[in-house]
C-alpha cells in the first residue's frame, strides 16, 4: 500500500525540479516542487479571493483611483516583459490589485496574483522605478515558483512523505468543495507565514532588478528605495526585508546588480 502511495506521490508530481528562467544571473538550481502546480494554482486562487472580498469588505479595495491605476500601470509594463524569463508566465491569470493598510508591503501569491499596501506608496513616497523595484522583486518570487517550494517543504515537514501522498490523493477526489475550502485556508498559511529564505530572496532581487531593467525601469532606484526602508521603523518588518538582517550588504549587492543591469536599462527606455 505504501509503495503504491509512494509510486502516485513520483507519478503525479515532477519531484525535485528546478525553475530554468532565461537570464543574465545564471540563476538555476534544484528546488523541492513536490506539490503540484494545478494544486497551488488553486490555493493561491482561492486565499487572493478571500483576501479581496476581506478588503472589500472593510472597504479597503482600491481606494484611491488614481494610485489603483499607477500601480496598475507600472505592474503591466514588467508583466509585458514576464515571457522573456518565462514563456508560459504570459499566459498566467494576471491580477494587480491595492489595498489600503498602514503596513509597508507587497506581495506576489503564485501565478501572479498582486497585492500593493497603499502603505508602501505612501509612506516611503515611492517613485515609479522605486515602485518597479518592489513589484517586480515580489513578481519574481513568482517566476522562481518560490511559493511552491516553500509550501512543498512544508506539507513534507507537516505531514511527512506518506501523509502528503495521501493527502495529493485525496485532493483528486469527488468532494471538491470542501476541499477548496481546505486548500485555500493551507494555502494562506503556507504562503504567508512561511518567510523566503535568504537564497530566495537573492534570486528575487536579481531578476527582479533584470525584469524592471529590461521593462525601462532604473534598476538603480533600487538602491534608494533601501536607503528609504532603512530609515523606516516599522514594527513589522515587510517581505522584502524579512530576511535581511544586514541591510548595507543588500545595499551593496543591489548596487552591483543595478551596474550590471545598466546597459539593458538603457537600451529599453522609451523616449
Ligand atoms: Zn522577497
Amino acid at each position: 500500500m505504501k509503495y503504491w502511495i509512494l509510486f502516485l506521490l513520483i507519478f503525479l508530481t515532477g519531484g525535485c525540479a528546478s525553475t530554468i528562467l532565461k537570464n543574465e544571473s545564471n540563476i538555476s538550481r534544484k528546488q523541492l516542487l513536490l506539490m503540484p502546480e494545478y494544486m497551488v494554482a488553486n490555493m493561491a486562487r482561492d486565499s487572493y479571493r478571500t483576501v479581496l472580498k476581506e478588503a472589500n469588505k472593510q472597504n479597503k479595495l482600491n481606494i484611491n483611483a488614481s494610485q489603483v491605476s499607477r500601480v496598475k500601470k507600472i505592474s503591466n509594463q514588467l508583466i509585458a516583459k514576464v515571457p522573456y524569463f518565462k514563456t508560459e508566465a504570459s499566459q498566467w491569470s494576471w491580477e494587480i490589485n491595492v489595498e489600503e493598510s498602514e503596513d509597508v508591503n507587497a506581495y506576489c501569491m503564485p501565478y501572479g496574483k498582486i497585492m500593493v499596501y497603499s502603505g508602501l506608496i505612501q509612506k516611503l513616497n515611492l517613485t515609479d522605478d522605486e515602485l518597479a523595484a518592489v513589484i517586480g522583486h515580489e513578481i519574481s518570487h513568482a517566476l522562481l515558483e518560490h511559493g511552491r517550494e516553500r509550501m512543498s517543504t512544508a506539507a513534507i515537514q507537516q505531514l511527512g512523505l506518506i501523509g502528503f501522498a495521501a493527502y495529493i490523493s485525496n485532493k483528486s477526489s469527488r468532494n471538491k468543495s470542501n476541499a477548496a475550502v481546505q486548500a485555500a485556508s493551507l494555502g494562506a498559511t503556507l504562503f504567508f507565514a512561511l518567510p523566503n529564505s535568504r537564497m530566495q530572496e537573492r534570486e528575487a532581487d536579481a531578476i527582479g532588478l533584470e525584469l524592471a531593467a529590461r521593462s525601462g525601469f532604473n534598476p538603480f532606484a533600487a538602491v534608494t528605495l533601501w536607503e528609504k526602508m532603512k530609515k523606516q521603523d516599522t514594527k513589522k518588518p515587510p517581505e522584502f526585508l524579512s530576511t535581511h538582517p544586514s541591510d548595507d550588504n543588500r545595499i551593496e549587492d543591489l548596487t552591483n546588480l543595478a551596474n550590471k543591469f545598466k546597459p539593458i536599462y538603457e537600451s529599453n527606455q522609451s523616449y
